[in-house]
């Protein structure tokens, strides 16, 4: 079975962005956000915005099922306060577990979180626990940076972190680690904060200690983990000069990489630099780069085509298509397994 690690409802309905604009219209006003009626969305709106896009490439791609959360730069945690987040956010994983709901053989759903620049990650905490324990989602989209491009946050080792991750221990859930819109005009969003804060979060689990704490607390890096892979050899040599321990020990137990890099050197780099058993499918469709690639007349984001053509062998394919993800989320592995 293919499973695809990392996929965002790009394509909602219109009734949920007719939502956040009323939010946006009211930011500095907690009745008015509060009374925003909740967006009116039919099953057949929900079809129709799957059936023409992710659910099509699933199947021209070969993918069985997509673990499936909000559109990432959508999350725009540092618009508005605490509330307005906390309010979007609902909605947001609501409309994701429907999507699961008419299509459980497609899609399983991973939350956004209620975070908020001037918040501490603990009130996060319920809204992960009502998604998991009510809702059914495997896992949860992490933002390091709510502030979207000023890192105005401790670095995601701080204890300030601590209550969200004993609660992902708790309900044995990973975290993709993942950035959202970028209100900084030094970083574009998708090519600049994504990639600088997948490279960021690395750097700062070799820095600190999380993993000692923590030790079966597992975090995703998306989109092939940033600079990281082309750049091991800083890495380790970083580490080494640090005094921290050797990485396979120190943050391989627990940091793992998805496969969204659009170009087969890329994605021959990733497999030959980063072990195996760290790598998960993950295509991030439809997402950031939409257009067919001119050199090879595919779709960038058609992930699956690289691994196919790599050179690693079948048993270690299985393993980054399915073995790893079933492994990094146990509440899949157990609702695949109870099918
Ligand atoms: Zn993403």
């Amino acid at each position: 079975m293919i499973i695809d690690c990392h996929g965002h409802y790009t394509t909602a309905p219109k009734p949920l962005q007719d939502y956040r604009e009323a939010q946006l219209n009211h930011l500095k006003d907690a009745n008015a956000i509060n009374a925003i009626p909740l967006p009116t969305i039919s099953d057949d709106e929900i079809r129709e915005s799957l059936e023409g896009a992710q659910l099509k490439l699933q199947r021209e791609r070969g993918a069985d099922l997509t673990i499936f959360s909000p559109r990432a730069s959508a999350m725009a945690h540092h618009i508005g306060d605490a509330n307005v987040s906390r309010r979007w956010t609902e909605v947001c994983n609501d409309l994701i577990q429907r999507v699961v709901a008419l299509y459980p053989s497609n899609f399983v759903g991973v939350c956004q979180l209620p975070q908020s620049p001037a918040s501490p990650p603990a009130d996060s905490v319920r809204e992960l626990e009502r998604c998991v324990k009510e809702l059914g989602f495997i896992g949860c989209n992490l933002n390091p940076d709510p502030s979207g491009g000023h890192w105005t946050s401790p670095p995601l080792t701080d204890r300030a972190w601590y209550p969200i991750y004993e609660k992902m221990v708790e309900l044995d859930v990973p975290a993709m680690v993942h950035v959202s819109s970028s209100c900084n005009a030094c970083f574009h969003a998708t090519g600049a904060h994504y990639i600088n804060a997948d490279t960021t979060a690395f750097m700062q689990f070799i820095q600190g200690d999380l993993f000692k704490d923590f030790p079966t607390l597992r975090m995703i890096i998306p989109h092939g983990g940033g600079a990281v892979p082309y750049h091991w050899g800083r890495y380790r040599g970083l580490a080494q000069d640090m005094k921290r321990p050797p990485l396979p020990e120190h943050v391989l137990k627990n940091v793992f990489f998805d496969t969204c890099v659009y170009h087969q050197p890329g994605i021959d780099l990733l497999l030959k630099v980063i072990p195996v058993d760290n790598i998960l499918f993950g295509s991030e469709m439809v997402g950031a780069v939409r257009g067919i690639d001119p050199e090879t007349g595919q779709y960038y984001d058609d992930t699956k085509r690289y691994i196919d053509a790599s050179s690693l062998s079948a048993a270690d394919k299985q393993k980054i298509f399915e073995g790893n993800a079933r492994r990094v989320f146990p509440r899949l592995d157990a609702k695949l397994t109870g099918r």
